[in-house]
């Protein structure tokens, strides 16, 4: 088996480190609203991939994490916290936002007939909850002080990514390069070593005053950030190194960073063998995202009567969400093409050839749309409607 490695960025031969044994980590969702398709399309790559890997007699332990605790809205930990947000949103507690957002996950994971999770049974199941491991996290940042790798500010424990030579590497990308990014935020800790120092434990004070989610630590009341829970259930139920991490493009250059950074100064080992990334799902050749308002649910299916679309269909259409925005730009390559030779024959007398091309062309048109919008696109899938109001998801 052969899997391309953004660790090395290349294709290689899969070896893990025990003979036939593999085990997976996924970094699953933020539960403080709907799983848009784009991030389940992230949790179906995995699903295939864990299927692949046990039809080529792999026994694979899978564990995938729940995030319930510590999302702020940028990734380079500023702005708000996702779930804080959601709870005002909805008029609801914190833990509220969580259990309902859970739920509505576990729906759409079984909807795409995506297996669960092997490797763990916790208090909540089989999902990971970050909420059931602050004890784990409060270990790691013990140490991360005392090694030296982190520091105190009044709002905050950061990790200084300075301390670390080769932070960032599994981007390539140097840490002056990364700075550049990192300044266009606003740092809200002005205490902060370096703009890219991710929090560790956030006090709640400040910002985070009235913060619901919160726990004792040798340090004072808080709350874990986001990088910090997948490297404490990796530690806690698979140990590093792991054969293969996998998460979306977009976690390569700050959540998958900062785990690796994380682990490797309090262990002095590699978190993960393989790091496989999912591409983003396209609409109309962009990023499905929240903030683009682009983005469609599962629910935003069931609302256009696309309730008895069966699971692999939906699947495929999923996985396969690129192909409308691929066949938009082939189509159009294709017209340019046929332009030219259409204007080039009809100006040197060769009114066969011309009228040819006009068919030829026509049908191939009409060929790449009828695939492209009907196969592959999802916008045309959820019938060019308006998306469903805030109003009509809340009350689903
Ligand atoms: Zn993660």
């Amino acid at each position: 088996m052969r899997v391309y490695n953004t660790a090395s960025r290349s294709v290689e031969d899969f070896t893990p480190i025990n003979e036939d044994r593999v085990s997976l980590y996924t970094c699953g969702p933020t539960v403080y609203d709907y799983a848009q398709i784009g991030n389940l399309r992230a949790f179906v790559f995995d699903d295939t991939l864990r299927r692949v890997l046990s039809a080529s007699g792999f026994r694979v332990k899978h564990v995938m994490n729940i995030t319930d605790v510590g999302h702020l809205s940028s990734d380079e930990d500023e702005g708000e916290d996702k779930l804080e947000k959601g709870a005002s949103r909805e008029n609801k507690s914190v833990w509220q936002v969580a259990e309902f957002y859970i739920e509505a996950f576990l729906k759409d994971a079984e909807s795409l007939n995506i297996l669960k999770p092997n490797g763990y049974h916790g208090p909540h199941g089989v999902y990971a909850r970050a909420t059931d491991f602050i004890d784990d996290q409060i270990k790691l940042i013990q140490i991360l002080v005392e090694k030296g790798y982190a520091y105190q500010t009044e709002q905050a424990i950061y990790f200084d990514v300075s301390k670390l030579s080769d932070y960032g590497k599994l981007t390539g990308q140097k840490l002056a390069d990364k700075e550049i990014g990192v300044r266009s935020e606003v740092i809200t800790d002005s205490d902060k070593r370096n703009p890219q120092d991710f929090g560790l434990w956030f006090f709640t004070i400040g910002r985070f005053e009235n913060h619901d989610m919160r726990w004792p630590s040798p340090w004072g009341d808080g709350f874990p950030g986001w990088h910090l829970e997948c490297s404490a259930i990796i530690h806690s139920v698979l140990g590093e190194p792991i054969d293969i991490h996998t998460g979306g493009v977009d976690h390569i250059g700050t959540h998958h960073t900062n785990e690796i950074a994380q682990t490797e100064a309090v262990f002095d080992t590699k978190l993960a063998n393989y790091w496989l990334h999912n591409e983003h799902l396209l609409v109309d050749g962009q990023k499905m995202s929240k903030s683009k308002n682009n983005f469609y649910t599962l629910y935003d299916f069931a609302m256009q009567g696309i309730t008895n679309l069966s699971k692999v269909p939906l699947r495929l259409v999923i996985f396969f969400g690129f192909i409308s925005a691929f066949l938009s730009f082939v189509a159009g390559m294709f017209y340019l093409i046929y332009k030219l030779v259409f204007w080039y024959s009809f100006s040197v007398g060769l009114a066969p050839v011309v009228l040819g091309l006009f068919f030829l062309g026509s049908v191939q048109l009409v060929a790449l749309g009828i695939i492209g919008e009907y196969i592959g696109s999802i916008h045309t899938l959820v019938l060019r409607r308006p998306l469903v109001t805030e109003k009509e998801r809340i009350n689903c």
